[in-house]
């Protein structure tokens, strides 16, 4: 078995993978009491202060400041409004041809390299991998959950966030502004 697939069957053993526990959460009624101690829990693990809105992945965080929704790593690092996809920020290990994906592939299991590659994204401030893909060879990295933050907490919590943004996918913005 691939490395990294143990490590995410481990992750969901543990039962830390955040979307599918916030999920899982939101499909017993209205039981924001666990939700909140879900992000007590987190919000202890982390050595900064700033306000958690809700985990990303087990290292990432959209946190709040002054207004702003940030997505933050554990270690502290920032990749910036939360409504751009963050993996344009990080470091990208790709995997590409026999040789690289044989160190997490065995035989038959690995993927054809002419068709597929494996992207590492790494944080920029502690190198901690923080997402795994296999995607068909150039396409776009995979925007992987934009929450619409307004909604959760205002209809499911029930407590509205003092501040709105627009749910918007702001990631093409980014990429014009690249090519400009
Ligand atoms: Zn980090």
């Amino acid at each position: 078995m691939a490395e990294f697939h143990k490590a995410d069957v481990e992750k969901l053993i543990d039962g830390v993978l955040p979307w599918p526990a916030v999920q899982d959460m939101m499909k017993s009624a209205k039981d924001t009491d666990r939700f909140d101690k879900y992000i007590e829990i987190l919000q202890e693990r982390v050595p900064w202060d700033e306000q958690i809105l809700l985990p990303l992945t087990p290292s990432l965080f959209i946190i709040a400041r002054h207004g702003a929704r940030v997505v933050k790593c554990r270690c502290g690092h920032e990749f910036g409004d939360y409504r751009v996809n963050w993996k344009l920020s990080a470091l990208i290990h790709v995997r590409d041809d026999e040789e690289s994906l044989s160190k997490v592939y065995k035989g038959r299991e690995m993927p054809d390299p002419t068709w597929v590659q494996v992207r590492e994204y790494i944080c920029p401030g502690c190198g901690a991998q923080l997402e795994v893909e296999a995607v068909p060879r150039g396409c776009p990295p995979d925007f992987d959950f934009l929450p619409d933050l307004d909604t959760f907490y205002r209809e499911w919590l029930g407590r509205p966030l003092p501040d709105t943004a627009q749910f918007k996918d702001l990631t093409p913005d980014l990429v014009a502004e690249w090519r400009a």
